[in-house]
């Protein structure tokens, strides 16, 4: 079978020639594992901290050994009495088209109550990420307004329609006019704002939160981050989730300084890891479970097909190619 291996940890931005592909012999199967067949991969802008070995929240990978990341797989065979041939599961898995697995640690999935490819994303990871991060560091309030970076994404998107369920004014920012529409005909947000054409953000900003900013989920970072100091209300929160705009940095780059912000709102700001909130996963997966078939939620998906394809689907996150989550399917 064939494996994606980390081949050299990357400087500045990832490139295919940091993967290599190897083939191996599938091991033999033992008490309390299963063998699996790869449906969909999840490839996440989160991986790209792995590839690296600065201390982080979660291991790094090695070089030289396989990626892991949120797989979907078809049980082919079984050792273990809580999964049978033909059942559909979902894990921290390896880029490998084939593997044994210890069966702690896998779930089951049920292709007849969601496509298949939706337990990596509105049902899975990315989902609970914009539910919890919005629910449990953002308090979001009927009435407030909520700015979303990053927002035609996988998470931003469902941060978005979350806040609208829960009665707030949303404002999503993007890279793309496409995207922009997006949220505003798919997702329900009552603005949208590409940074990629817009000069002074800082203005724009103000322009479409006329009310300020109450609650800013943020998955970006850097610059746009900065902008939205500058319209911060009273008492706001802003959920640290994610900071691509950082992560193929080779420097540290000059920003300005938070604190006289925060001091003069009496704002806060606070990192979110979803996997801290593990206790709260599944009735976070409930109620998405609930809104999706309610009708209230709505997913895209950008998918990639084939194995070969993976490290570029990976890479093709920075440059904002997906709309959505991005999945591949072998
Ligand atoms: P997305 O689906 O949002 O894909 C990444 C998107 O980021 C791209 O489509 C692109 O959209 C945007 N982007 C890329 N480069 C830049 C840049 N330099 N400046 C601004 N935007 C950029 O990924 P996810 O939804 O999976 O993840 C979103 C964020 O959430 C990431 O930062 C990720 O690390 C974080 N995350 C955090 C978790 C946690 O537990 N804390 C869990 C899951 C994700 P565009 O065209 O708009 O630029």
């Amino acid at each position: 079978t064939r494996t994606i291996n980390l081949k050299n940890r990357p400087t500045g931005k990832p490139e295919l020639k940091d993967f290599d592909f190897t083939t191996s012999e599938i091991p033999e199967l033992k008490e309390g594992e299963v063998l699996l067949k790869s449906e969909y991969v999840s490839v996440d802008p989160y991986l790209r901290g792995r590839m690296s070995d600065a201390p982080s929240y979660i291991a790094p990978f090695e070089v030289g050994k396989a990626i892991e990341s949120g797989i979907i797989a078809e049980v082919i065979e079984s050792k273990d009495d809580n999964f049978s041939k033909g059942d559909h599961v979902s894990g921290a898995l390896l880029w490998k088209e084939t593997q044994v697995a210890n069966a702690k640690g896998l779930m089951k999935v049920d292709p007849d109550k969601a496509p298949l490819s939706a337990y990596l994303g509105i049902l899975g990871m990315t989902g609970l990420t914009a539910y919890l991060g919005l629910t449990e560091i953002g308090k979001p309030k009927e009435g407030e307004t909520l700015l979303v970076s990053g927002a035609a994404g996988a998470v931003g998107s469902v941060v978005g329609q979350i806040g609208k369920i829960l009665g707030l004014k949303v404002v999503g920012i993007a890279g793309t006019d496409e995207k922009v529409d997006l949220l505003k005909s798919k997702f329900s947000f009552d603005e949208g704002i590409n940074y990629n054409t817009t000069e002074n953000m800082r203005e724009a900003i103000a322009k479409a939160c006329p009310d300020g900013v109450d609650v800013y989920f943020d998955n970006v970072g850097g610059e746009i981050s900065e902008a939205v100091l500058f319209n911060i209300n009273k008492f706001s929160r802003t959920i640290n989730c994610g900071a691509i705009s950082q992560y193929n940095n080779t420097e540290l780059p000059k920003s300005i300084s938070v604190q006289p912000f925060l001091v003069k709102k009496s704002s806060s700001m606070q990192g979110f890891v979803v996997f801290d909130y593990a206790d709260k996963h599944p009735a976070g997966v409930k109620q998405l479970t609930d809104w999706l078939n309610e009708g209230k939620l709505t997913y895209t998906e950008t998918i990639r097909e084939g194995f070969d394809n993976i490290p570029q689907a990976f890479l093709d996150l920075f440059e904002g190619k997906n709309k959505g989550k991005m999945v591949v399917k072998l």
